[in-house]
């Protein structure tokens, strides 16, 4: 059930009573305007009905333009999503060709440098007017031109602002959010769509279900983007993506999702398509929670299916139940099969952490190494360390922030290089990838 309002992105209708919208993101070089289309035509192939390209810097802006401008003439409609960071003007610059910007409130005009500081109400209060401020000429050209916004809020990239008053919580997510609808509404803009982020499933969850509440006691249900952000690759990536989206759907709430793999984008949206059809067939009385454990019994032969189902089906009991256990049975499945799966997503939902926890970004036009390589390397050198959690990420802007609870990082820095990271604490300059993993190796057997 949607309560949204409605609108249309380019030809997609969004919110309201209309299908989910199922979309993905570009990992090219947005300068590199022939892959960037072909990899947008491979997606748009594979069910992408809206995508989005990152535009770091005023250089992209041009080019993002080339890449709408070939696929149109190709006769491709789907809506074009410029996804902007830390640059107010290339979001003005990019809004009045564009189809929707995606803006992060996080850097947008705040700044996220991870200190600590007390401020006045009057100091806060001023510091969102001149956010408002700032956002005026976007608004302005957004609806000269029909475009959407959509308030992209991540937990990794909270402004010091917001986490200093909140801490890194779910609230925090909600009060940056709100504040946001309060400036776009006293603006009087109101084609927008939201997400709150985290690689976190139940932070994601609790987030955007207090947003939607709020959101209903103020009047005005906008759209709701969906994703766990970092979720991985593989099946943990898919059973991390599907515990939160799939959940999510089942409570009847979200008007279009992103599933987030480190895997070339044009796998995501046959996954997400398929978590949307596949959640839409499941009732929560299907299973039964009994002393904090969720039993889930189906008869599914198809293993994606059945990953979907078993996965919302638990992230909905651990969100409304709070089970502290899983235990499911489908007569179409190994008994090694289901215990792997059990623990994969008691895992993904940080019930259980049985082995690493790996965060990786799916990456984007601002990652410069292979990182689904680095991925896989990482995978299998550190398997077996229950409870740490490492992350992959794909850029030095965003990447150590969009991991902020990892306890080790690789984040990807110049042409082939990257920096190590313990927690939020950069350990070395650009370095060789096979050094970096010995360095990496190194820390987490000392701290053992
Ligand atoms: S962290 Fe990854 S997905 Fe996010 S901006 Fe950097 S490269 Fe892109």
């Amino acid at each position: 059930m949607h309560s949204s309002v409605q609108f249309n992105i380019g030809d997609i209708s969004m919110g309201g009573d209309a299908p989910v919208v199922v979309q993905s993101m570009t990992n090219t070089d947005t300068l590199d305007v022939a892959a960037s289309v072909a990899q947008c035509e491979r997606m748009i192939a594979n069910g992408a009905q809206m995508v989005r390209l990152t535009v770091p810097t005023m250089k992209e802006v041009d080019t993002l333009a080339q890449i709408q401008k070939n696929l149109r003439q190709k006769g491709i409609t789907t809506p074009i999503v410029a996804d902007v960071h830390f640059n107010p003007k290339v979001a003005e610059a990019v809004a009045s060709f564009v189809e929707k910007v995606r803006i992060n409130p996080g850097n947008y005009v705040d700044k996220r440098v991870f200190a600590s500081f007390t401020m006045t109400d009057e100091e806060y209060a001023a510091a969102v007017a001149r956010m408002a401020e700032r956002a005026r000429p976007l608004f302005r050209i957004c609806r000269e031109h029909g475009t959407a916004i959509r308030i992209g809020i991540n937990q990794g990239s909270l402004c010091d602002r917001i986490r200093n008053r909140y801490g890194n919580t779910p609230e925090a997510l909600v009060q940056s959010a709100l504040e946001w609808l309060d400036i776009c509404e006293d603006a009087d803009f109101h084609k927008i769509v939201i997400s709150m982020k985290s690689s976190n499933v139940q932070t994601m969850m609790e987030a955007t279900l207090r947003l939607h509440e709020a959101m209903r006691e103020r009047g005005e249900v906008y759209p709701i983007h969906l994703g766990v952000t970092e979720a991985g690759c593989g099946v943990e990536g898919r059973v991390k993506s599907a515990a939160g989206i799939g959940a999510l759907l089942m409570m009847g709430v979200g008007d279009t999702v992103r599933v987030s793999l480190t895997e070339p984008p044009e796998n995501e949206t046959p996954f997400a398509h398929r978590v949307v059809e596949t959640v839409a067939k499941l009732k929560p009385e299907d299973a039964v929670v009994k002393d904090q454990t969720l039993y889930y019994s189906a008869s599914i032969e198809d293993s994606e299916e059945w990953l979907i189902s078993a996965s919302a089906m638990a992230g909905y009991a651990y969100y409304n139940h709070h089970i502290k256990d899983l235990v499911l049975q489908n007569d179409k499945v190994s008994k090694e099969a289901l215990v792997n799966l059990q623990a994969t997503i008691l895992q993904a939902c940080r019930i259980r952490m049985s082995k690493t926890e790996f965060i990786s970004c799916p990456s984007c036009g601002r990652t410069q190494y292979d990182i689904q390589s680095v991925v896989a390397q990482v995978k299998e050198r550190f398997a077996n360390y229950p409870g740490l959690k490492i992350g992959v990420m794909g850029c030095i802007v965003n990447g150590p922030g969009e991991m902020a609870d990892a306890d080790y990082g690789i984040v990807g820095a110049s042409q082939g290089l990257v920096c190590v990271y313990k927690a939020k604490e950069k350990l070395t300059n650009p370095i060789a990838i096979p050094e970096a993993l010995d360095m990496l190796e190194k820390l987490i057997e000392q701290s053992k």
